[in-house]
């Protein structure tokens, strides 16, 4: 699972502002997604070597500042998981008394510490990390997140602290079939859903080899096919449905889904899709996830609540589209065959391999039928296309202009590539390279 690191500071230092840059996204398309809503707090970082998830601690604890805000639950969560913690500070604020409170109750939790010593633009930086070097920690980064400097530092001091990650590698190696992750707001059903998967090969979870603590891997098998189910909470035993309430981790869920290869995203179809929902299925496109969307509870519903539950998934998740939507019910198993079918397929997809001939054909195709407008008298041109690898597929067009290409244009193509290549459930990237 990916290492954790977590951004400690008071209100003002620039956390959200550092956050954004390590978890921007490079794909436009993603990023300019209308109707997706990013999570404010917790992302994924691939800008150096090792990926990891960023949790900005400021905001968690609702309306508690400074202080108090370290002892709300969810800060103390994302301390708890972290492999290194960030202390951020203000190069213009100074070393404040607060900074020290906050340092001091970081220091009895024993994690590698970092000073992140931020907007220390327009400053003298020797001058300004020196007042810093008062606490005692070795390691400190001059930055300025508004500007995007220094976070190549920040990552390259992070990356020493990271636990060795062979483990990983490892474990994946050892996975059986289609890694698939299960995910969701509590109580949706995802425990149900494992439990009915393992049916009668049930597995006692503690016994199967190499699972640890935060990673359990379920290997199952389904009409002569091997899947791994990764899961965080759905198959360890609980007690209390509020107890899975508190420890719902959306870290854990990030985890899953980079661990992962195709994510279940559960939704309670009595309730339609919710905004947590949505913001999980952003994870799941910020990470370029193959993706199956499945409503459950469709025991329980009225005709009419199934009518709701359908719009409100046509309309609150129509970015995307491409994801097929599979109605089950965990409790009385039905609907699974059908569920494990659209994971194959959504793992077909994000693993197609293309030809050359056959991208070439098809961008030719698509730019015969509907070419680009004119850009100040000057029309982008598409020439010829190859593969760019997979998972998320990817196709690298080549042309002139085509910076000038509007996003509606490459939604275009998308489509026209989704439909000729029959893609489903698997997010589609396409780059495009001007000149010969
Ligand atoms: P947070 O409360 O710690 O999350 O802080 P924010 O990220 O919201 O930033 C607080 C203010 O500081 C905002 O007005 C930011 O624009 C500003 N800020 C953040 N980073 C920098 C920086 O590197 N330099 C300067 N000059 N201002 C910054
Ligand atoms: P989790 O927190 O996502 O793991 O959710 P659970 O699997 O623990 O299920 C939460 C509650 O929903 C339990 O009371 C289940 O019995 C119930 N539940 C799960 N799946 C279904 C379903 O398909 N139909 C109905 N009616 N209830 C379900």
């Amino acid at each position: 699972m990916l290492p954790v690191v977590a951004l400690v500071g008071r209100p003002n230092v620039g956390k959200s502002t550092l956050f954004n840059v390590l978890t921007r996204t490079r794909d436009a398309l993603v990023a300019n997604q209308p109707g997706l809503t990013r999570d404010r707090h917790y992302g994924i970082c691939r800008l150096g070597s090792r990926p990891f998830v960023v949790v900005d601690t400021g905001g968690l604890s609702g309306d508690d500042e400074g202080i108090d805000a370290l002892t709300a639950k969810q800060v103390q969560l994302a301390v708890d998981e972290a492999a290194v913690v960030v202390f951020v500070t203000d190069a213009r604020a100074g070393l404040t008394a607060l900074d020290r409170d906050i340092l001091a109750d970081l220091r009895k939790r024993g994690k590698p510490l970092l000073v992140g010593v931020n907007k220390t633009d327009g400053l003298d930086e020797a001058g300004s990390l020196a007042e810093f070097a008062a606490l005692g920690i070795s390691t400190l980064v001059p930055l300025a997140a508004s500007h995007g400097r220094g976070v190549d530092g920040l990552i390259e001091a992070i990356e020493p602290q990271l636990p060795p990650d062979d483990e990983v590698e490892a474990e994946e190696a050892a996975d059986q079939g289609i890694r698939v992750a299960i995910v969701g707001r509590p109580n949706v059903g995802k425990s149900t859903l494992v439990n009915r998967l393992l049916g009668e090969n049930r597995v006692v979870v503690s016994d199967i080899a190499g699972t640890t603590r935060d990673s359990i891997r379920v290997p199952i098998e389904r009409d002569g096919k091997k899947y791994t189910l990764i899961d965080t909470a759905g198959v360890r035993r609980r007690a209390r449905v509020e107890e899975a309430i508190e420890k719902f981790s959306v870290i854990k869920t990030l985890q899953s889904i980079a661990a992962a290869q195709v994510v279940l995203v559960m939704i309670d179809a009595q309730e339609g899709v919710s905004e947590q929902d949505a913001t999980l299925i952003g994870h799941v496109l910020n990470e370029a996830r193959a993706l199956v969307v499945v409503a459950n509870k469709w025991d329980d519903l009225s005709k009419y609540q199934r009518e709701q539950c359908e719009k409100s998934l046509e309309r609150r998740l129509d970015f995307v589209a491409w994801a097929e939507r599979v109605f089950i019910s965990a409790k009385h198993g039905s609907g699974l065959r059908e569920l494990m079918k659209a994971v194959d397929r959504a793992h077909a997809s994000a693993t197609r391999q293309f030809s050359s001939s056959e991208l070439n054909k098809a961008v030719e195709m698509a730019y015969e039928s509907y070419q680009p407008p004119l850009v100040r008298g000057h029309a982008p041109k598409l020439r010829y296309a190859h593969p760019g690898g997979s998972n998320p597929p990817t196709i690298v067009i080549h042309g002139s202009r085509t910076k000038h290409l509007a996003d509606s244009y490459k939604r275009y193509l998308e489509n026209f590539f989704r439909k000729r290549f029959k893609l489903v459930g698997t997010p589609l990237r396409l780059e495009f390279r001007d000149g010969e």
